[in-house]
């Protein structure tokens, strides 16, 4: 099947992380109006939602420049694990088949240093590209684009993209799209037992 048509029959979502994080950052807190209101505003999920699973066990590469230290990446892979997810193997900076310059990198996880052929922007901190087959309804392939200084969470925050998650707004959550409002909170991450 040729690239094009296996990609109408997909979906390729873009999870831009941490978008505003910055600009955050540099505005004076206006949270008053928010907080009244929050407890009328009901949750619209109850939990990060999983939009595509894993059908294949994926393997993750860290490509050539990406700036992740080995320790880095095998942590964040080990935080998963933990959680309930099967990963093939992890390379670092090793890839002989070629996968990072792969369009279409089916069964891998793979990590990139943002580049500026990369369309990201500017106050991202990352960025991941996965592919869900319509036909399967599983997660093909994912790409994670990380700029220089990755803070602590972005890693595991990307992975979890990379398995399906989009973001859950919770304080104190992995997922959180802000970066400042997130942490280790693992609510309705851990893989369900089949
Ligand atoms: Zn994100």
């Amino acid at each position: 099947m040729s690239d094009t048509i296996r990609i109408a029959l997909g979906a390729l979502i873009y999870v831009v992380c941490f978008g505003l994080s910055i600009v955050w950052l540099s505005e004076p807190a206006t949270a008053g109006p928010y907080i009244s209101n929050y407890d009328r505003i009901p949750l619209v999920n109850d939990k990060p939602p999983q939009v595509a699973k894993w059908g294949l066990t994926p393997t993750v590469i860290v490509c050539e420049h990406a700036p992740v230290t080995k320790s880095q990446v095998d942590k964040a892979v080990r935080f998963w694990k933990d959680l309930g997810y099967r990963f093939y193997n992890t390379q670092y900076k090793h890839d002989p088949l070629n996968k990072c310059l792969s369009e279409n990198p089916k069964g891998y996880i793979i990590i990139h240093l943002v580049t500026l052929g990369v369309k990201m922007e500017e106050t991202a901190l990352a960025q991941t590209h996965f592919f869900i087959d319509n036909a399967t309804s599983q997660v093909e392939y994912a790409v994670i684009y990380l700029r220089p200084d990755v803070r602590e969470t972005v890693l595991e925050h990307e992975l979890g993209h990379a398995l399906g998650f989009l973001h859950f707004n919770k304080i104190n959550h992995l997922m959180n799209e802000k970066w400042m409002m997130g942490g280790w909170d693992t609510e309705g991450l851990r893989k369900a037992r089949r």
